[in-house]
């Protein structure tokens, strides 16, 4: 399979056609944006680390039970996935208070919640994303009331089989961003990614950061972070 016409440069991926209509090949950049586009920068090796993490955990995910875009990895840094529409909602969720929910509320970092959080950002560049509640989402005819009940059901399924998974590797899985999109038939099916630019990742004896929070916060050592983390999902390589 091989790209055709592109369709879409994005801060972190390209997406291109393919002889397929039904297939889209997403490209992995090293290029990394924070704080809405305003820091711009590029973190070596990064595109493979995602590219391959993203499809290692599309395909746990798609073992148990979770519809996912995922098709086939091309190379270290493109993969084949299923078109979809993509549901204009950012869907986070969150185990342990960070980022925006620290600062919203004014708590610190590192509170472990009883239960995990559940929100949506309106996938929306113009407005910065803003935060919109279910029933806004709804009155703009953003998702139906289905498919957020779907994509909510969903997005705890992915965060408990994650939170085990990363416990197993010594990370505790702070928060992450999911996405979703409707395939032609309507169904919904988790897109996007799933790596260190998209979850926060603590180092569980440590508490060091292994994320994306190395390249926002200016902490330095921002490629081993990638690297660490690919060596504790994929082993010694
Ligand atoms: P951004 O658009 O935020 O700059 P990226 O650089 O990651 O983000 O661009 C990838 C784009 O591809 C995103 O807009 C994402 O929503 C979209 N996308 C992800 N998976 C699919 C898919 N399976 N089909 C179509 N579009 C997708
Ligand atoms: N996130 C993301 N893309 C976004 C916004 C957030 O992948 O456009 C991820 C982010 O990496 C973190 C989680 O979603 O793992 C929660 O982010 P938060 O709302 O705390 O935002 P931030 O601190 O980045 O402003």
């Amino acid at each position: 399979m091989e790209k055709k016409h592109q369709l879409y440069e994005g801060k972190a991926k390209r997406v291109y056609e393919t002889e397929d209509p039904a297939l889209v090949i997403v490209s992995y950049k090293d290029d990394a944006t924070a704080f809405d586009g305003e820091k711009k920068g590029t973190i070596r090796g990064k595109g493979a680390v995602n590219n391959r993490m993203s499809n290692f955990l599309m395909q746990m995910l798609a073992e148990q039970g979770i519809a996912t875009h995922y098709v086939k990895e091309l190379s270290d840094r493109d993969t084949v996935v299923k078109k979809v529409d993509i549901v204009p909602l950012e869907v986070i969720v969150r185990n342990i208070s960070a980022g925006s929910f620290a600062r919203r509320y004014g708590v610190e970092e590192g509170i472990e919640f009883g239960q995990p959080t559940f929100e949506f950002s309106y996938k929306n560049d113009e407005l910065h994303d803003p935060l919109i509640n279910t029933s806004h989402a709804l009155a703009l005819g953003l998702a139906g009331e289905d498919e957020v009940r779907e994509i909510r059901e969903a997005a705890l399924k992915v965060n408990d089989i994650l939170r085990e998974f990363f416990a197993g590797c010594g990370v505790r899985l702070v928060d992450f961003k999911l996405e979703f999109g409707r395939l032609p038939d309507g169904s919904i099916v988790l897109a996007d990614e799933i790596s260190p630019d998209t979850c926060r990742f603590w180092d569980a004896a440590t508490g060091e950061k292994l994320d994306k929070d190395r390249f926002r916060r200016d902490l330095g050592d921002v490629e081993e972070a990638y690297q660490e983390m690919m060596r504790r999902v994929f082993g010694e390589e």
